[in-house]
């Protein structure tokens, strides 16, 4: 199976240091959401990991997380792409888990639900923790200069990520990268 793990906020939406709370506070980043229709329609399926404190600082319930997916799902059909599941963590650093990124724990859960090993799967964020969650599990890692990683800009890798980390503008030149190394579907073999 092809798949791709994507972070959230600042990778495919703005991100906000006040966090996403509401509908009204999710606004994709230019060209995110054609990146992941283009990574559909070659036959990729994206799913993403997210850490979301907010839930566990209270600063919104799930039912407002669950909201603000809504409205990305909608927004990604209208353009013509998918999510096929959202894994996020809703846990402080306080709560000592395993699935708060750094820590490969979604990543785990992620890999345990499909039934697959990670290892070489791309993964894309914005934040340094996430490529380190996402290396802890073998994945391909990316970094993209959106979100927090504008803060990256003009340098090459930076230190505490995995070093085989790929660097992009953003997911649409992610997206452009893995259809251009993309092969050809094959036809499954005959049974
Ligand atoms: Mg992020
Ligand atoms: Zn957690």
């Amino acid at each position: 199976m092809k798949l791709v793990i994507l972070d959230r906020d600042g990778t495919i939406n703005e991100d906000s240091d006040e966090f996403v709370k509401s509908p009204e506070e999710w606004t994709p980043l230019p060209g995110a959401l054609d990146a992941i229709a283009r990574l559909n329609h070659a036959g990729w399926h994206v799913v993403i990991a997210s850490n979301q404190s907010g839930l566990g600082r209270g600063l919104f319930d799930v039912a407002s997380l669950n909201a603000i997916h809504a409205k990305m799902h909608k927004a990604l059909a209208a353009a013509g792409g998918r999510v096929d599941a959202v894994f996020y963590c809703p846990h402080v650093p306080e709560d000592g888990c395993r699935c708060r990124k750094p820590l490969p724990g979604l990543f785990e859960q992620i890999g345990e639900r499909y039934g697959i090993d990670l290892k070489g799967v791309p993964a894309v964020g914005d934040s340094t923790r996430d490529l380190q969650a996402a290396g802890a599990v073998g994945c391909d890692t990316h970094l993209v200069l959106t979100g927090k990683g504008v803060q990256y800009r003009g340098q090459g890798v930076p230190p505490d990520c995995p070093p085989a980390t790929h660097v992009h503008e953003d997911l649409a030149a992610f997206a452009s990268m893995l259809l251009s190394r993309d092969v050809p579907i094959k036809a499954p073999p005959a049974p």
